[in-house]
């Protein structure tokens, strides 16, 4: 059992629905475990300025179901150089800081293997509402996050109907189309624009077109803001322009934003980020560090950060040169593998809003 009198907490990146009860799940546990936490304020920012809170259990109380991050989120781009990466250690030696936990995405994720790299241990978690890190199947917001879209959506169907109209919705997501995939399946839309597959902008007008003469009122198309034109201006509002002229349907067009990165965390991501936030605890306890902690088939386990990090470069068609020197070839195949699987999953729900949409 490793000797920790403190860990560290931040939340970096993007904020998402559940950071809040991951934090919570962190202080809760590791004060049971006779560890002391300190919360750090701002992301990165807060190691390098010195802003830290020393968390007791009942200053994290009453957070599970408010969203946002009680610790504050950040971009710092001083955290990126070694200058930066100092300070930021020099602020862990001075708290005593041991060990790190590390809420956030990729990039959140590549500055907590430089701290572990330069001797402070540290562990990262999931935290986006994208889902678009490659080596977990869920990242703590997503279902909060589809679930406020879907909401919406359903209001705006609900006057689609009403007055035979179309809306096009434009959903976050970066450059993964999950949010707009999944929240288009759960809507009853009748397509889905996302970065992952080509989009057949004549097939669609014309099916919109037999659909309309069949009686169909309401139609609702949700495009990830991953897709742009060939210009780089958001293909959403364009497509919103082309339905409304080929398709004689009278067509709106919305724009969520970052609406839907606020609100409650839903039950999921509160549960998973509890599960998340203890097993953080119990790996730095048990001497591990460098992990992701992942959910793979329904499983939280502890995957390694370099291998998640590559895995995602690999998926997203990112590599650079000798990434892969590191790996066996079993790894490799792996990173094949987990691509494949998600590409495959990715086609299989975008054909079945189709299916199911006509
Ligand atoms: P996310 O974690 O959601 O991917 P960012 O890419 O904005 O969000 O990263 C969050 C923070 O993590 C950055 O502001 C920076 O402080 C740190 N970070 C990002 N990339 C790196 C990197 N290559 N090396 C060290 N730290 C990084």
């Amino acid at each position: 059992m490793a000797a920790f009198r403190k860990i560290g907490i931040l939340t970096s990146g993007g904020d998402a629905p559940g950071m809040n009860a991951c934090v919570r799940a962190v202080t809760r546990k590791a004060h049971a475990e006779g560890v002391e936490v300190a919360g750090i304020i701002g992301g990165y920012s807060g190691l390098i300025n010195d802003n830290i809170l020393d968390l007791t259990p009942r200053m994290v109380s009453d957070i599970i179901a408010r969203g946002g991050t009680m610790l504050y989120s950040d971009r710092c781009l001083e955290f990126k150089t070694e200058p930066g990466m100092q300070k930021a250690i020099a602020t862990c030696k001075k708290h005593g800081i041991d060990a790190l936990v590390v809420i956030g995405g990729d990039g959140t994720f590549r500055g907590g293997t430089d701290m572990t790299n330069r001797g402070v241990p540290t562990i990262g978690i999931p935290g986006t509402i994208d889902n678009d890190i490659t080596a977990t199947d869920y990242t703590i917001g997503f279902d909060s996050a589809m679930t406020t879209t879907a909401n919406m959506i359903d209001c705006l169907r609900d006057t689609c109907e009403s007055h035979a109209r179309c809306n096009v919705v434009e959903v976050m997501g970066r450059d993964c189309g999950q949010i707009a995939l999944y929240t288009a399946l759960a809507t009853g839309a009748v397509a889905a624009v996302i970065p992952e597959v080509p989009f057949d902008e004549p097939g669609t007008i014309a099916r919109m077109k037999q659909l309309k003469a069949a009686g169909k009122r309401g139609f609702v198309v949700v495009v990830s803001e991953g897709v742009r034109t060939p210009e780089g201006t958001p293909y959403s509002e364009k497509l919103a322009e082309v339905i409304a002229k080929e398709t004689l349907i009278e067509t709106k067009f919305a724009r969520f934003a970052h609406v839907v990165r606020g609100g409650k965390p839903s039950l999921q991501d509160r549960l998973i980020a509890t599960e998340m936030g203890v097993m953080a605890v119990d790996l730095l306890l048990a001497g591990q560090s460098n992990k992701v902690i992942c959910r793979l088939d329904s499983k939280i386990v502890p995957v390694d950060i370099n291998f998640a990090l590559i895995s995602d470069r690999y998926y997203k068609n990112k590599l650079k040169e000798g990434d892969l020197d590191a790996f066996t070839p079993d790894q490799v195949n792996a990173m094949k593998e987990r691509a494949e699987k998600l590409n495959a999953e990715i086609r299989r729900v975008y054909q079945m809003i189709e299916d199911t949409s006509k």
